[in-house]
Order: C-alpha cells, then structure tokens, then sequence
C-alpha cells in the first residue's frame, strides 16, 4: 500500500522485565511475538520505530504503587516529576529494554505529548514562583520544566544510542515561541525531529499553524494523520469520509506550506485503540484496514480519486465484479463499501459492523422510543396503555434472539485476530449495555402488564427539588409490585457481564 515504516507504540503490551515487569499487561507479547512482528516488518520492507513515553501517557507505568512515588500529581498516575529521585532511571530503564529488543532501530519516537501535569508538585511549582507572578509564571515555568526534562532525555539517547534519532510529538511547543524553544533545547533543536500531529479536517490546522513557529528552530519535521481512533472515544467504526478529509487536508497543508520546512520527513498514519490507557478499546484495527488502505492512497496520489479508492479495494482483495465507489463520500460514511472484500480480519470486519447495525440502527432508536412511550415517571405509577406492551415485549425477544446470533458470529470471527480478554472487552463495551436495558425493559413491561385497573389523574409526581431524589426507575416499579400478590417476579437471564450472551 506505499508504507515504508511501521511506528509502534507497544505500551503495556511490550514484554518488559525485571522490576518493570510488573507494569507488564497479563496478555501482552512476549520476546517471541516482538521478534516475529520485527521479522515480518522486516520481510515486508517496513522499517520499525518503536515508540516509547517518557513524560505524559505513563499511566500503564505510574498506576502501580511500586512507582506511584514517580507521579507529578499523586491522584492522576499521567505524568512523572522530572524532580524526583528514580524518575529518570526508570525512563532509562524503559528505553534500555525497548532499543534491547529493536537493535535495528534507526529512529526512537520519545513520545512527550500531552503532558497535561506540569509544575505542580511542591518542588516543580517553586519554579513557577521565581519565574513571576499569576498565570505567565507557571507557564513559563510549565515550559522550562519541559525543556529541561527532554533535554534530559534527549542527551541520554544521544550518549547511549549514538546511530538513533530521535522523534517527539509536536503538542508541547505549540504553546511555546521559537525563542523559547530554542533557548531551552539548545543545539538540540538540531537532532530532535518532531512529530506534528493534527487530525483535523481543515488544512489550515497542520502546517500554517505550528510549521511556521518550527520551520526556523527544527530542520527535520514530521507530519501524522489518524486513519482511526481519532473520532470518538467510543467510535467502532471509523468513518471513512472524515478519515479520508484529514488525508486531502494534510496534503493541501503541505502544498501551500511543504516548501517552507527545511526538510519534511514524512507522515505517520496513526490508528489508536484506545484514547488513553484506562479508555475502552474504539475503532479495531481490522475493522479500520479499508480506512488505512484509502488514507495510504490519497497520501500516494496526493489527492482522493476514484481510481485511487478502486486501487485500495484492489489492495484489499475485494471481488472486482463489485468495484469500490466513491459512495461513501456522497451518501453514508459508515457505508459497507469494502463488505466483498477479503484481507486479514475480513470476518471481524463484517461482524462487528453487522452487530453495530443492529444497536445503532435498530435497537437503540428502539429503546428511545420505548423512553418516549413509557416515561419513567409514568411507569412508576404504572399508568401505561395495556394493549401497546405485548407488541414491545415481542420486539424485544425478536432481537435479543437476532443479537444472540450475532454474537456467536462476533466470538468466532474474533478468535481468529484477538485473544479472549479482546474479545470480552468489546462484548462488555459495546453490547452489555444495551442487552442490560432490554433486559430491564422486559422486566418493566412484563410486571407492568400485569396491572389491569387504574387509578384517576393527577398522578403521584413528587416536586422537583435539588438535590434530585434517587430515580425512580426499573429497580423500584420491581420492588413496589413484589409486594403484590398478583405479581410473578420476572426471572432476568442475563447473562453474567464479560461472558457472550449466548442460548436466549
Ligand atoms: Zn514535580
């Protein structure tokens, strides 16, 4: 598809050792499984750059207690102190075990985005005390803090790996001038490269805003998109249109400012699992393939075109008695373009859009009418007309049996590509939630049913009043027709959260 590298961002997926061993993820890779991805990179022309945190992004790290002491703020596990005592040599100690493992590395992406926690620890805040009063000292302060910790980092990389260069995410600068930056890194302004990663549509966003403060102090720049995980926290399906708009806007930024940067390297294609590190997991990469695979185009033919989406699909091994559009540009971004297409997780792609059809499109607009039609408060009282219940409590089975069928589908596609925990995690995310209220609502409905005389107008509503009472909802109607003797408590099969619902 045109790529030549392949950046990785292992975090607790890297098979750390000795006292990191701990912030090891109980499923991550081991030595082998590295080796095997450096192999077949390697076999498949693409260089690797491993990508390791060594400021901000360190919760993977920082939320164990053995290195909770490292934390700038003792509640949010982010960022470490550059002050404090082991700080450093834990970073040492990241990068010694990753470049262990990569020693082909040519370059090391050193991370240091969104470093939200600056300045704020007894020792760091003094600093923004001496460097004057109000908001200007700590930001001056938040600044020199971080130059002075990369430019740690930095010099170590150079002293130890000698043949490496090192990259950095942009975002810390942009608040910074060219004069700062300069003064606080120094000659190293000539070896880092940093990486200016901008994920909007809008081409004015990437380089007329932060090229201009770089293109005098760093002779070396990087760009990166996102062809997924840049959407939504919770997103599944990447919409294509937007990933493909970042990508044309990328290459319009660079047309009318590519001349002004001494040397532009190249551009990453980003593609998150996750938005941080306690996040649940969002856009799967198979699910994404057909995005990467019309990012990377555009990016070759620097414009989208149809030839160019008919190449990906090529690329994607989709039945050329069915070619790709450019449908998805006209009409619904989400749509299955690439449904007759057959690449490596083909079977998780189709399922997960097939289960994401069902909630989004089906159930879930479903269960907002049923809101609409039984307002809680209503429920509560259990004033609701009879003859529209059983209609619902069958719609309701229909699909839990559909939804059942699907996730039989969902658990074999995924066996192939990910391993158990994956596939639980996206179950309990994206699926537990609405069976839950499904389940609930047959609960409601089934009791509700039950009721056959009424009582008159007005209904018994409590006044609003801060703070809110507890909601009336489900749990209550429930507990108030128990009481009663016409009532058969309805018996919730739901299955235990994290296992597939299965035999419904
Ligand atoms: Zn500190």
């Amino acid at each position: 598809m045109g790529a030549t590298g392949l950046l990785m961002e292992y975090e607790d997926m890297f098979p750390f050792t000795g006292e990191l061993k701990v912030v090891n993820a109980k499923n991550g890779y081991s030595k082998e499984d590295v080796k095997t991805i450096l192999r077949l990179a390697n076999e498949s022309g693409l260089y690797v750059i491993p990508l390791v945190q060594t400021f901000g992004h360190l919760e993977f790290v920082l939320k164990h207690k053995e290195f909770r002491h490292l934390r700038e703020v003792d509640k949010f596990p982010q960022a470490v102190c550059p002050t404090r005592n082991g700080t450093f040599s834990l970073v040492q100690e990241l990068i010694a075990q990753t470049m262990e493992l990569h020693p082909e590395a040519k370059y090391l992406h050193i991370g240091a985005d969104e470093v939200f926690h600056i300045g704020r620890c007894n020792v760091c805040s003094r600093i923004g005390m001496k460097l004057g009063p109000g908001f200007l000292g700590v930001q001056a302060a938040k600044h020199q803090i971080f130059l002075a910790y990369v430019s740690q980092v930095l010099q170590h990389i150079r002293r130890t790996y000698p043949a490496v260069k090192p990259i950095m995410w942009d975002d810390m600068f942009r608040t910074m001038s060219a004069r700062e930056i300069e003064t606080g890194l120094g000659e190293l302004t000539q070896y880092v490269e940093p990486m200016i990663w901008s994920y909007f549509s809008d081409w004015r966003h990437h380089l007329p805003q932060y090229g201009d403060l770089y293109k005098d102090v760093f002779p070396n720049i990087w760009g990166a998109t996102a062809f997924k995980g840049s959407s939504g926290e919770t997103a599944q399906i990447p919409n294509i249109k937007t990933q493909a708009m970042i990508h044309t806007s990328w290459i319009s930024s660079l047309r009318e400012n590519g001349h002004k940067m001494k040397n532009f390297r190249g551009i990453a294609l980003t593609g998150w699992s996750r938005f941080d590190h306690f996040n649940p997991l969002c856009e799967l990469f198979p699910v994404a393939l057909p995005s990467l695979a019309v990012s990377m185009q555009i990016l070759q033919d620097n414009e989208m075109n149809l030839e160019g989406v008919q190449e990906a699909a090529k690329n994607l091994n989709c039945q050329p008695d069915r070619p790709a559009t450019l449908a998805f540009l006209e009409f619904d971004p989400n749509l299955d373009e690439f449904n007759n297409c057959s690449f490596p997780g083909t079977e998780v792609y189709r399922s997960v859009h097939a289960v994401m059809d069902l909630l989004v499109r089906r159930i879930e607009p479903h269960l907002k009418e049923l809101e609409s039609n039984f307002p809680v408060y209503q429920l509560h009282e259990l004033y609701v007309q009879a003859s529209r219940l059983d209609e619902h409590l069958r719609w309701i089975t229909r699909h839990e049996k559909i939804l059942a069928n699907f996730m039989e589908e969902i658990k074999a596609a995924f066996k192939l590509v990910f391993d158990e925990y994956t596939l639980n995690e996206w179950i309990a995310a994206n699926v537990v939630p609405v069976w839950t209220k499904l389940e609930a609502w047959k609960v409601v409905l089934t009791n509700t049913s039950l009721v056959e005389e009424w009582s008159s107008r007005p209904l018994n509503i409590p006044p609003f009043s801060v703070p809110i009472a507890l909601p009336i909802g489900v749990t209550d109607t429930t507990t108030r027709l128990s009481h009663s003797s016409k009532v058969v408590p309805y018996k919730n099969n739901f299955p235990e959260q994290t296992t597939v619902p299965s035999g419904v």
